[in-house]
């Protein structure tokens, strides 16, 4: 057990190393690659870099989306409502679809536009703003990509593609049925030809292997 306690250590060290992204101090290399080695044992290893602050840093998340106290602080300040200030923990089913997103598109930085929100625009069913919902993109990954990986990939879930603003918006929504959209010309079109092409079944087959959960 020792080495597991070596290493989420080495977690919380990268955790204190968020720092502007004018003097980025992410995780070294290294470390990186120690963590991966012990896939199960250890925590994921999320980089996220923050398009309204320009900070970036790396976070531990496990893979059921569950987190230290020290990392749900740190979580909460991250995602606040930019509008109000408030802050809200992220639900632990979007941090462990954020884990694993982090593990699918390894080594890439996840660039988040939007989490939290309760100002008085923001809907009253809105999963943002019950600490759901979370509007990102990947650098170096293209849009339609990761949009069809989540909609192939999660059940119970909200996923949005967002081309002009260029994100895609994913929330997790137990017990009610999936749903995706296209937001454009400011409406969201639903049943978009993508949400049908990506769950196909020969689609749905081949990335079986990688299903969450299983
Ligand atoms: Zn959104």
């Amino acid at each position: 057990m020792v080495p597991i306690l070596i290493k989420i250590k080495l977690m919380s060290t990268a955790m204190a190393g968020w720092t502007a992204a004018a003097s980025p101090a992410p995780m070294p290399s290294e470390m990186i690659a120690t963590v991966l080695t012990t896939e199960v044992a250890a925590p994921v290893a999320v980089t996220l870099f923050d398009e309204n602050d320009h900070q970036q840093g790396t976070i531990a998340i496990w893979r059921d989306g569950s987190t230290d106290d020290a990392t749900k602080k740190l979580v909460k300040r991250l995602f606040r409502c930019r509008t109000t200030h408030r802050e809200k923990l992220m639900a632990q089913k979007t941090l462990a679809m954020l884990a694993d997103i982090q593990e699918h598109y390894a080594g890439k930085t996840i660039e988040y536009v939007s989490a939290y929100r309760v100002g008085r625009g923001e809907s009253s069913t809105s999963p943002h703003r019950d600490g759901r919902a979370l509007d990102f993109r990947i650098r170096g990954v293209q849009l339609r990509e990761i949009r069809d990986y989540l909609w192939r990939t999660y059940a119970d879930v909200g996923v949005g593609w967002y081309p002009s603003e260029q994100f895609v918006h994913i929330d997790t929504r137990p017990g009610l049925h999936d749903t995706a959209w296209t937001f454009l010309h400011g409406i969201n079109h639903y049943h978009p030809y993508w949400a049908e092409l990506a769950r196909q079944p020969q689609v749905a087959a081949v990335s079986h292997e990688h299903r969450a959960g299983s």
